[in-house]
């Protein structure tokens, strides 16, 4: 299983366009792993987890044909996880003829959002209509919370991320030959329930959204501390292998400094700080 970093950033972005804190001055200058795109991440080459702003110009960046996707994973539908703009391009009208049909998995309140958002794009878009569908040359897998769907050699298990309750915002957990990666970002919390669900897993990766930075507290996301002991507590339970890796991704400028101080405060509390162009294998 092969991971790609397309963006590591929050809503926002990092550095803020407009903003003058020490942070993002210093991002500004030093530039490198301190520029955060927008979240995404592609498993393998046809993979895609979240549809965002910034996947395109990531995507050219590190040399990835996002003409080889045939599965997106949404998480849900903000604006820094799904760009409609982008979506709207499979139709005849933009891409021509013989793109390749995609498989969309999303919450049923996520799919209805995105419908909503493309109309903006394009009047009367609704992702369960069989026309427009057809027209965008889509499969669609309405999940919940707690269900798991096979898609082609991925066997993708849906948790719920307590992020955003009016879109039923969803975590997902990937299982492939016999390698597993839980991606959880815009996740607020793990539920009783979840925990139950990851006991099955023995993850080789987990990616967890900081949003906010060690001490830091906000709403709708954790922060480095919670990261911390959500990454403990996986470890003990052995629902992240003993070699496994975890990372954080989702990062604002809000208490998370600079990459390569996150990056110490990160290793001596036993994780990793993702960055942009991120490229994780495993062996075979
Ligand atoms: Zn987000
Ligand atoms: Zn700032
Ligand atoms: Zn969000």
């Amino acid at each position: 299983m092969k991971l790609t970093f397309l963006g590591t950033g929050a809503a926002s972005a990092y550095p803020l366009p407009f903003c003058q804190c020490a942070y993002c001055r210093t991002a500004r200058e030093q530039k490198g792993k301190n520029l955060r795109r927008r979240s995404s991440v592609l498993i393998n080459s046809d993979l895609l987890i979240d549809l965002g702003p910034d996947v395109f110009p990531s995507a050219c960046e590190y040399g990835i044909d996002l003409t080889k996707v045939r599965f997106l994973l949404q998480t849900h539908a903000h604006s820094d996880h799904f760009d409609p703009g982008h979506l709207i391009t499979r139709i005849p009208e933009y891409a021509g003829q013989g793109i390749s049909r995609w498989n969309l998995a999303a919450s049923r309140e996520t799919l209805r959002k995105m419908g909503r958002r493309l109309c903006g794009e394009e009047p009367g878009v609704d992702l369960f209509d069989p026309k427009w569908k057809e027209k965008l040359n889509l499969a669609v897998f309405p999940v919940s919370a707690g269900e798991s769907i096979q898609l082609g050699t991925y066997h993708v298990t849906a948790l719920d991320a307590c992020h955003d309750e009016s879109e039923q915002a969803l975590i997902y957990a990937v299982r492939q030959g016999g390698r597993e990666l839980l991606y959880a970002t815009d996740l607020c919390r793990l539920e009783a329930a979840s925990w139950e669900i990851l006991k099955g897993f023995s993850f080789d990766y987990v990616i967890l959204d900081q949003t906010y930075g060690p001490g830091t507290t906000g709403g709708g996301h954790l922060n480095a501390d919670q990261v911390v002991e959500i990454i403990a507590e996986m470890r003990s339970q052995g629902i992240l292998k003993p070699n496994g890796e975890s990372y954080a991704t989702h990062l604002s400028h809000e208490g998370n400094p600079p990459h390569n101080e996150l990056a110490r405060f990160a290793a001596s509390r036993g994780y990793q700080i993702a960055y942009d162009g991120l490229v994780l294998e495993t062996e075979e």
